[in-house]
């Protein structure tokens, strides 16, 4: 187990507005989850789940209420370091024009190419990776390869572990994968990350998670075991 606060999240009646609109998008939001497990959201779509997410490592700020990350109000942490100990995979993930090796490390200077690699192995990409005659050097984005949706979202998730993050967020990320690469990709990502919360539509991929959070129009209607759902 984890001794720590290390990862540990905290939301306390936590509400948001976008800016400049009437309508709260979410309403008094409280959840809890201790290191080590994972969480799942659910929610039609439109419930509010990216917002959700977003507020985590600030891309917006929450209207009221406290979020808590490792036992430290967000809004007392440095946004860089905030940031680096959050692995947020978007759901649309964003790939630029480079080599793979430079996708996975995305402007850190410092990572190592056995630790890019070790990343790309957790995230069950590895092995396509190595099918390309460039292998790490084959260039995506525009003028590159075409990867297909599975395999840009199992590079994203690479990107975010190379970080070694205390807490990880992957927004509708495994959406493309096979149920086979998906269980080895949860079996690879078991004690990775201190704490995880995913949002995905599978309830498969939910039944895998210690808590499932049920969104409905910004607010929490169901929270509990899948046996309890
Ligand atoms: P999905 O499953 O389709 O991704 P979601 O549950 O993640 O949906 P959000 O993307 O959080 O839902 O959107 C919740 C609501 O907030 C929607 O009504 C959406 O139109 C609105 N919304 C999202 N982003 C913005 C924005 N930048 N400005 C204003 N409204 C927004």
């Amino acid at each position: 187990g984890f001794d720590s606060m290390e990862g540990d999240l905290r939301l306390e009646n936590v509400s948001f507005r976008y800016p400049g609109k009437a309508e709260p998008i979410l309403k008094n939001v409280s959840f809890h989850v201790s290191p080590g497990e994972k969480l799942a959201i659910m929610g039609a779509t439109g419930s509010g789940k990216s917002t959700l997410l977003n507020l985590i490592p600030r891309i917006f700020e929450a209207t009221e209420g406290k979020i808590y990350v490792s036992g430290v109000d967000v809004t007392e942490w440095s946004l860089k370091e905030l940031r680096d100990t959050i692995g947020l995979v978007p759901q649309q993930s964003v790939l630029f024009t480079g080599s793979i090796l430079e996708n996975l490390a995305w402007g850190d200077a410092e990572a190592h190419v056995d630790e890019l690699e070790e990343a790309a192995k957790k995230a069950q990409i590895h092995e396509s990776i190595d099918l390309f005659p460039q292998k790490y050097d084959t260039r995506v984005g525009q003028q590159g390869v075409n990867l297909s949706g599975g395999q840009k979202q199992r590079l994203s998730i690479a990107r975010a572990l190379v970080r070694k993050p205390s807490l990880l967020i992957l927004d509708d990320s495994t959406s493309a994968l096979d149920v086979k690469t998906e269980t080895a990709l949860w079996d690879a990502l078991e004690g990775e990350a201190a704490t995880m919360l995913v949002v995905t539509q599978k309830i498969r991929t939910a039944q895998g998670a210690h808590t499932i959070l049920l969104l409905d129009e910004g607010e929490v209607v169901g929270y509990g075991t899948h046996e309890e759902l």
